[in-house]
């Protein structure tokens, strides 16, 4: 999506790690506009596909989720990461390592929110080494849920998450897919 392109080579910021900061505008500041853009090609892209819910993770994907909500006319169900260990079984629950923050989360959905049978598309903002998608893909699953496809808003092509989720069978449509970064450089696929 070039306009995404295009904001992430003006205001993304590649740090040390292969961490590209957008917090100007996608993860802490949020240009709403370029999310409602974002939500509609999602809506492009899935047209025809039969959709009940969206699921995110909480909380850089809450945002862009209920945008793309918006133009499918479903709810935003967030996974949450959760402090305490749940075992009262009124929850499925996943853990997933954190990319940015080097901990292990364990993130939660209450048995209310996901039901067998729904069909749902996944939401996130980044997808790097594939555990937070996993993670998602993972609670699905245990909760009888058809997973219909993953929306990401960016795709760092040169970590293995992208090939690694694709070839467990779920369709990845992400915005924007970097291809190589350094500070200062950013090549899209
Ligand atoms: P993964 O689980 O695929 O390795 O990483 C995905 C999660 O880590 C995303 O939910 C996102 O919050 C965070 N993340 C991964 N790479 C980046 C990055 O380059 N920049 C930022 N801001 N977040 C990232």
């Amino acid at each position: 999506m070039r306009e995404l392109e295009e904001r992430i080579r003006r205001d993304g910021v590649v740090e040390d790690g292969s961490v590209l900061k957008v917090d100007s505008f996608l993860n802490h500041q949020m240009d709403v506009a370029l999310f409602a853009a974002m939500g509609q090609e999602w809506a492009r892209l899935f047209a025809g596909e039969k959709i009940d819910k969206i699921l995110t993770i909480e909380a850089s994907g809450i945002g862009i989720a209920c945008v793309a909500a918006q133009q499918f006319g479903v709810p935003v169900v967030f996974a949450k990461k959760s402090r305490t260990k749940n075992i009262a079984g009124d929850v499925y629950r996943v853990e997933v390592p954190s990319f940015t923050h080097g901990t292990v989360n364990d993130v939660i959905v209450s048995k209310r929110f996901l039901k067998a049978g729904e069909r749902l598309l996944l939401i996130d903002d980044f997808l790097a080494n594939g555990a937070a998608l996993e993670g998602l893909i993972r609670l699905a699953r245990q909760a009888g849920a058809v997973v219909v496809g993953a929306g990401i808003a960016v795709e760092k092509a040169f970590q293995p998450g992208g090939d690694r989720i694709r070839a467990m069978g779920v369709r990845v449509e992400s915005l924007a897919r970097i291809g190589s970064m350094s500070p200062g450089r950013i090549e899209f696929c």
